[in-house]
């Protein structure tokens, strides 16, 4: 047997990640790629993402998920690239601003986390579904969090984000049943990549590596790619709805092994 249709055919398949140019996105791109996916590499900073998309063969999108236009022009650019279809939507961007109590927490900051967890996830997938539904076997694949399952102290508006996420994965999966659309979360514990952190401190180093000081092992981006390419990868009528994933160290969002 020869012949191989289209939407089963991993070599011709095409994939979106947000957030691709650094930690879990970049991590997940190199190993969608690696399963044989056309992925374009989106996120603002269009340096990382072009080196990025030469090294796995992809593209590189310059794209603010806060902005119309922006995701617009990816969608344009998912058109021209997948021949009008897109199998794999990951919905990566985002962070944590802040680390304040609720009685103290800056307004503004829960707004720009809200805008990039939840209404980035929201304009992306909106301006992608036509050609999720295009391909015959589409995915979104949200990247949530534990935060988006316990609540801890300072934590407040990252965890209302993140509950957000996981809120809006699951109203998804109800409104799209029936369609070839497949909806999962992947939702990490603790990782350790470059920035998430620093950004989450405002560039504060100190503050940054505090948290993950003592800690034997937390998870690695591509710890984090690799458990997002096996959803991305079961056969069309498999779907994982939410995987945690947590490193050893890490028994609860408080419970943290730490050595010093
Ligand atoms: P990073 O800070 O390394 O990556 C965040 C990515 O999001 C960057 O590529 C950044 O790219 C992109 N991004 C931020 N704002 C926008 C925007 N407006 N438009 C487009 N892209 C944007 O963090 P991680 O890799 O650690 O985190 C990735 C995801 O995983 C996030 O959703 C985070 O909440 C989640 N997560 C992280 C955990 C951790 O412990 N690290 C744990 C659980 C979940 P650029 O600035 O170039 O636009």
């Amino acid at each position: 047997m020869t012949e191989t249709h289209h939407s089963t055919d991993q070599r011709t398949r095409t994939a979106v990640v947000t957030g691709a140019s650094s930690g879990i996105g970049a991590a997940t791109a190199r190993a969608l790629a690696a399963a044989g996916f056309h992925v374009l590499c989106a996120a603002r900073r269009t340096d990382r993402i072009e080196a990025l998309a030469e090294e796995i063969g992809g593209r590189a999108v310059a794209c603010d998920v806060t902005d119309d236009a922006s995701v617009a022009a990816l969608a344009a650019a998912v058109a021209e690239a997948g021949d009008g279809a897109l199998h794999v939507l990951v919905n990566n961007a985002g962070g944590a601003f802040g680390s304040d109590t609720v009685d103290e927490a800056d307004v503004e900051d829960w707004r720009a986390m809200y805008d990039v967890n939840v209404l980035g996830l929201l304009r992306v997938t909106q301006a992608l579904l036509p050609a999720l539904r295009a391909s015959g076997d589409g995915l979104i694949l949200n990247v949530g969090s534990t935060a988006g399952r316990v609540s801890y102290e300072k934590g407040g508006g990252y965890t209302a984000a993140k509950h957000a996420t996981k809120a809006v994965t699951q109203t998804l999966r109800l409104e799209l049943n029936g369609e070839p659309i497949r909806v999962s979360e992947v939702a990490p514990g603790m990782v350790h990549t470059e920035e998430f952190a620093l950004v989450r401190f405002g560039g504060d180093q100190a503050a940054a590596d505090a948290v993950y000081d003592g800690v034997p092992d937390p998870l690695s981006a591509d710890d984090v790619a690799d458990a997002i390419a096996w959803v991305a990868t079961r056969p069309a009528h498999v779907n994982i709805d939410e995987l945690v994933i947590k490193p050893r160290a890490q028994a609860a969002q408080h419970k943290v092994h730490r050595i010093r």
